[in-house]
């Protein structure tokens, strides 16, 4: 095995405890068997796309307690040069087995540094060898403004991990990142740069928060994730669920039960694309979701005021709160009435996509009921 092909191994298999934009899966078929750093990513609309995902380093000074790389572990630690990453994604790229890069790094002297080399990659692939497609750029915590700058230029999306909820949960994670300043700021920082000029990371920035490493709770990341989309126009968050990776500060650390991440998709989902209030969701004593139940169910029985929803007469908003009424079909019910259409029996709505096992108790259509709110 060459020293590029070593490197290779190492970083492409460390880069995929970083979740943010994708549901990470290792592309697994004949052809890419062998070759590490290609990883499935799944956009939300269903699609699934191979990109290369791989760190610059893992050398690194900070000290995650959940990371591989913290700064106490001691093992392999490599470094690629910014020609290193550029040859290696056209060589993948070329040869049709990726369709994107995702680049991060560790953090080994200033951040500076390791910005500056991810950058200087991305540089490379458009000015040196035209190349159009996907870009996704990690924004390192403490990086500098023209170098942000220079990113945003330069990728389609760019995100910085937030990981933690508060600035206290932060503290119990790392004591060399400041929440604040390294963090917030930069996020702010990248909000000012993308609202003026439509050319800047098309895609708009997002980050991901650690699920479990810490005692935060669900009600206290999803009030975070809703300022953050107010505030620093995020486009997208991401949950992903703490892992105990072995040699790290955390390796005892309870994992999060495994339907945690899926029910804050789910109630993000509300928050940031069906236009809910964040009042609207509903938590437990400790301020966490039912893992039991989709939000948008538990939402609507504890909020019977809003129903029955009468289908021939509702708002595209008021029919996204019903059980079984999606996005989608909401808009074929409002486009249906545009045309004329009246509904009178549940299997017209079967038709054009409604769960009608989930919407019944929460509708009437013209003025009579489906079915009695009982829960
Ligand atoms: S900054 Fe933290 S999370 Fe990132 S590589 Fe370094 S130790 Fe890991």
């Amino acid at each position: 095995m060459t020293n590029l092909s070593k490197k290779l191994e190492i970083l492409g298999e460390s880069a995929k405890f970083d979740r943010c934009s994708y549901i990470n899966t290792n592309v697994d078929n004949f052809l890419t068997k062998q070759l590490p750093g290609i990883y499935n990513a799944s956009t939300r609309d269903g699609c699934t796309v191979p990109l290369f995902k791989v760190l610059m380093t893992n050398k690194c000074s900070n000290d995650c307690r959940y990371c591989i790389n913290h700064n106490k572990h001691s093992f392999n630690r490599v470094e690629f040069s910014p020609g290193d990453v550029t040859s290696i994604f056209l060589d993948y790229y070329n040869n049709r087995l990726v369709e994107g890069l995702f680049l991060s790094s560790g953090i080994p002297q200033d951040p500076e540094y390791s910005m500056e080399n991810m950058v200087e990659v991305a540089h490379k692939l458009r000015m040196d060898h035209g190349y159009q497609g996907y870009i996704h750029l990690k924004i390192l915590p403490g990086s500098p403004y023209d170098l942000i700058k220079r990113a945003v230029s330069l990728a389609d999306r760019v995100s910085i991990n937030l990981e933690a909820a508060t600035p206290e949960g932060m503290e119990n994670l790392s004591t060399t990142k400041n929440y604040d300043t390294d963090i917030l700021r930069r996020m702010k920082w990248i909000k000012r740069l993308l609202k003026g000029n439509k050319e800047f990371s098309p895609s708009g920035q997002t980050t991901q928060f650690l699920v479990g490493a810490d005692d935060e709770t669900d009600k206290q990341i999803l009030e975070r994730a809703d300022w953050l989309y107010r505030e620093m126009d995020l486009k997208r968050s991401y949950f992903s669920p703490f892992e105990a990776v072995k040699d790290t500060p955390l390796e005892s650390h309870e994992e999060p039960h495994p339907k945690r991440s899926p029910r804050l998709y789910q109630a993000d989902h509300l928050l940031n694309s069906y236009g809910f209030d964040l009042k609207e969701l509903v938590f437990d004593d400790d301020g966490n979701l039912n893992l039991d139940s989709d939000p948008k169910y538990v939402a609507a029985q504890a909020h019977e005021e809003h129903f029955p929803v009468e289908i021939n007469e509702a708002s595209y908003k008021d029919l996204l709160r019903v059980p079984g009424i999606g996005k989608i079909s909401a808009r074929r019910i409002i486009q249906s009435r545009k045309l004329g259409k009246n509904f009178l029996k549940l299997e017209e709505l079967k038709d054009i996509g409604v769960v009608i096992k989930r919407a019944e108790p929460f509708i009437k259509l013209n003025k009579n009921y489906q079915a009695t709110l009982e829960f």
